[in-house]
């Protein structure tokens, strides 16, 4: 590794005076926040972000990247925070560095295969600059290429990261030479064995087919020159990695890889590329279906080449590719090639658009402006607009839509977490269900075991899954207890003919059922729960169905209400009745049965239809909290809000609303409380306790809306 100093000229010579001062003053600041720490090998930790910048500086990267480059592990290692960053070198670089180390704090953990894909598609979204990538990528390849200090557990961790991650990244970004050597280095580390084998033979073939080689493209650039094209031609050879890869994914001997020649022919415009395709098809006969055309279409990552195979001179294949200058610069360095390229003649705008048309098809977004002076802009984007991507609490990561919340997620979980989750650990924060998730949070969801789904998630939820299933639960939830309930209307209604469920025979229920339109008896029970017919009717036709005759003096009997009916039962919003009230039942036609106060001064305005009034009662024992409300004038002083509250909550209620009237500059004011209670006797409990506080002017329940 040269020095500092030698490295800082050899960058000079893209790089303009200003630039490179704040590069060095860079250098400086993360040498000095990096004293006196040591890699493994024994060097001085500055080393490795210096590397890291070379690396970059060979691809001609803006000062920018440099700079965040030497301080890509300052704000993980030291001291030092990204708020000192910005203040030194600027917000962009801050940026880039937090960028960097954000993407260092998430650990591939699971083993699983299928879950690398969404692994590289969660960096590559949080990257929302490439540069944070190719810092990363940059980072990675000098760890790689100093592998060797580390123990081997550890080196074959780092190297099943690379070959599972990162190369597959370095390929997607077309950075095809870093590619080969990222997996090439971790195949030496994860099978040294096989490498090393592999690498001799290959050495020792190189030896023998040297003079095939020079033979076949000797007569390859004779035929080129005969048909006037101005032509390169190379010899190539396949990386280790992507031999192994063949033998073992195609079955085939090493003989048998390492018996095909491979060309590369680089021409100096697209129609030199098919002239040459012609002229070498003349030459020897190619091998039928091997012809790819990618100039035309080229591949997802901008690769453009025309791919030819051969029958070559001595019975061995030959694989040939043709493509110009800027097209091979395109296939080594990928994205990497608008920087490294920037600063040639005209054809480099030709470049650029290219890349930056292959960047927008990269991720699949729409060009809103097509100009390739705005390309540095471009790069800030998200590579995965419609996804985000977040963690299990085992480390498996879901992809989700965009938008997605706490509540999709445990239905995407399982259906059995979503239909009982209360409420969700975010990074270890406690949230509201409702919470949008971002890339990169772990998630876990705390569930109950009688927890239900609430119909208002379904005002925030984007999955087609979770709507779903929350509506399925609403649904039958809904029928399931109005069945119930519609069961014991009937049963009252009976009672009050002095019969009872018991004693309906099975004919009748049959006969009833064919008379009626019911589409089976429990759809006929939830009707008069829904309070879509009546129970006095249905009772008095089941009985005349039967031996027992209706007596019509009958006096008709009480429904007792529990609190636990669920929706079946509702209670109304004007009174808002609690246990202890004396109350009344109201059948309505959509709603089901609606329980009002004796006193309510809605349902005295409204005459109701006496068939649909129910005389109920409470249970003995209702465990639910019910709504109420209460209206207190206190004096205008400061902290009143506060006693009173604390007052509440220490009679044991929970205040669901809170409402004061505007300050009208007087002495007193009236706030408005929605509480919950369990019944009567607890709201006068609670009452009492605020009628003590000494601001408390007056205080009384509201009835009516
Ligand atoms: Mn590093």
């Amino acid at each position: 590794m040269p020095e500092a100093a030698e490295l800082f000229r050899q960058w000079s010579s893209y790089l303009k005076p200003e630039d490179l001062t704040q590069i060095e003053s860079a250098y400086r600041f993360s040498k000095a926040a990096h004293e006196g720490q040591f890699r493994k090998s024994g060097e001085p930790y500055i080393s490795h972000p210096l590397a890291v910048a070379d690396i970059l500086a060979q691809w001609h990267m803006d000062p920018q990247a440099l700079t965040a480059a030497l301080l890509h592990d300052v704000t993980e290692d030291t001291e030092v925070t990204k708020t000192e960053i910005s203040r030194n070198f600027g917000k962009p670089v801050a940026e880039l560095v937090d960028g960097v180390s954000k993407l260092d704090k998430i650990e591939f953990e699971t083993q699983e295969k299928a879950q690398a894909e969404n692994f590289r598609k969660m960096l590559l979204a949080m990257a929302r600059d490439v540069r944070v990538i190719l810092i990363k990528l940059a980072d990675r390849l000098h760890n790689m290429r100093t592998l060797d200090t580390l123990e081997p557990e550890k080196r074959r961790r780092i190297a099943r990261e690379t070959v599972e991650i990162y190369a597959p990244i370095a390929n997607r970004l077309g950075l095809n030479s870093i590619y080969q050597e990222l997996e090439d280095l971790a195949f030496k580390h994860l099978y040294p064995e096989r490498h090393r084998v592999i690498a001799k033979a290959v050495k020792a073939a190189r030896g023998n087919r040297r003079e095939v080689v020079s033979k076949v493209a000797a007569a390859l650039q004779k035929k080129l020159k005969e048909n006037k094209v101005d032509s390169q031609v190379h010899g190539r050879e396949k990386h280790l990695y992507s031999i192994y890869r063949k033998m073992r994914e195609k079955h085939l001997s090493f003989a048998q890889i390492l018996d095909v020649f491979a060309f590369r022919i680089i021409v100096k415009d697209v129609q030199s590329c098919y002239l040459a395709l012609g002229a070498l098809h003349s030459l020897y006969k190619p091998i039928p279906g091997k012809f790819k055309d990618y100039i035309a279409i080229p591949k997802a990552n901008g690769y453009q080449s025309l791919h030819t195979t051969l029958f070559g001179p001595f019975g061995s294949p030959c694989e040939i590719q043709i493509r110009t200058l800027d097209m091979h610069k395109i296939a080594e360095a990928g994205v990497a090639s608008h920087w490294l390229y920037r600063s040639s003649d005209a054809s480099l705008s030709e470049l650029q658009q290219k890349t930056h048309q292959w960047l927008q098809s990269l991720i699949e977004m729409q060009s809103e402006s097509g100009d390739s002076v705005e390309f540095l802009e471009h790069l800030k984007v998200d590579l995965f607009p419609d996804e985000v991507y977040v963690f299990t609490p085992k480390g498996k990561i879901l992809a989700l839509p965009r938008g997605a919340t706490a509540v999709d997620f445990a239905y995407a979980v399982h259906t059995d977490i979503g239909n009982r989750c209360v409420a969700v650990k975010i990074n270890q924060e406690l949230m509201p269900l409702r919470c949008e998730l971002k890339n990169g949070d772990r998630v876990e969801i705390i569930t109950a075991a009688h927890a239900k789904p609430n119909p208002l998630w379904l005002n925030f939820v984007v999955t087609a899954k979770a709507r779903s299933h929350i509506r399925h639960f609403v649904k039958t939830m809904h029928f399931q207890e109005s069945v119930q309930l519609g069961e014991r209307l009937l049963n009252q209604a009976l009672t009050a003919f002095k019969s009872s469920l018991a004693e309906v025979k099975e004919q009748q229920w049959e006969k009833l059922m064919k008379e009626s339109s019911a589409k089976s008896r429990e759809h006929l029970l939830s009707d008069l729960g829904l309070g879509k017919r009546l129970s006095a009717v249905i009772a008095r036709q089941l009985l005349s169905l039967g031996s027992l005759s209706a007596s019509e003096s009958a006096i008709p009997g009480t429904v007792v209400i529990r609190g636990s009916e669920g929706m079946a039962v509702q209670f109304a919003k004007c009174c808002k009745p609690i246990p202890g009230d004396p109350i009344i039942g109201m059948i309505s036609k959509d709603q089901g049965m609606v329980i009002h106060t004796h006193d309510c001064p809605v349902i005295g305005k409204s005459r109701p239809d006496p068939d649909r009034l129910l005389d109920v009662q409470w249970d003995q024992e209702t465990r639910k909290s019910f709504e109420v409300s209460i209206k207190l004038v206190v004096a205008n002083q400061r902290g009143v809000l506060a006693k009173v509250a604390a007052e509440i909550s220490s009679a044991g209620s929970n205040i669901q609303n809170v409402a004061v009237d505007p300050d009208d500059g007087g002495n007193y004011t009236t706030m408005h409380f929605t509480l919950q209670v369990g019944n009567r006797l607890h709201l006068a409990q609670i009452m009492r306790g605020l009628r003590s506080i000494p601001e408390v002017i007056r205080i009384s329940r509201v009835k009516s809306g």
